[in-house]
């Protein structure tokens, strides 16, 4: 059997990247999603196991401690980190699974899985990114300041990315994402076991 593929996910706060998350999640419902455990607030409207693991910081520390995390980061003073298990049963069980993390978490990813895609959304421009940050209303004016400022800084490491996709029309940016995964599709690291079966007929 062929292995899974990770394909890393980034984008800023306000790149869209949630809603174009759970879009190609309704046509390919065969991908996984790595959730993640996190010490920050739940938001109104999340759902404990849905995207996130709500966690003390004591439980996420012990994570740590027990090498339990395949990366992590600290965000506007919270811990995300994505659990090492469920990525790993995935892709030896052939499985592909999309990790939504930031860019830091996304290089410690590149390291210890160097077979990993990673795709970076972007948002249109600075002045629709700060649009959609506002419009959210769940954030203070301090809190979408530091947002922004986070934006800009993750937006000048999109080069470390293999992919960027703009999310200025959502159903545009769903259909390169589904494009960069049917493509990958025939990367030669995924079909060895084809080749090897054909040799040894
Ligand atoms: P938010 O608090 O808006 O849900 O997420 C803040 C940032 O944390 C986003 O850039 C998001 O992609 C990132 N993030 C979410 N889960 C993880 C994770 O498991 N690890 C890392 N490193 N970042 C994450």
């Amino acid at each position: 059997m062929n292995k899974g593929r990770v394909y890393i996910i980034s984008g800023p706060s306000g790149s869209g990247k949630d809603t174009v998350l759970k879009e190609i999640f309704k046509v390919m419902p065969e991908i996984k999603f790595s959730i993640s455990s996190i010490t920050r607030d739940m938001r109104s409207g999340e759902v404990e196991g849905e995207k996130y693991n709500f966690i003390t910081r004591e439980r996420f520390e012990q994570m740590l401690a027990d090498d339990e995390l395949l990366e992590h980061n600290l965000f506007l003073g919270n811990y995300y980190g994505t659990p090492k298990a469920p990525v790993i049963n995935c892709v030896e069980n052939g499985q592909d699974i999309f990790i939504e993390v930031d860019v830091n978490g996304a290089a410690q990813i590149r390291q210890k899985m160097p077979d990993a895609v990673s795709v970076f959304i972007m948002p249109p421009s600075l002045e629709v990114l700060k649009a959609r940050l506002c419009g959210r209303g769940t954030d203070s004016d301090e809190i979408i300041e530091k947002r922004l400022n986070e934006a800009l800084r993750e937006i000048s490491r999109a080069p470390e990315y293999d992919y960027v996709v703009v999310n200025d029309n959502l159903q545009t940016a769903i259909n390169n994402i589904v494009s960069i995964m049917s493509v990958d599709k025939f990367k030669t690291d995924r079909n060895l076991n084809l080749i090897n079966q054909v040799l040894s007929k």
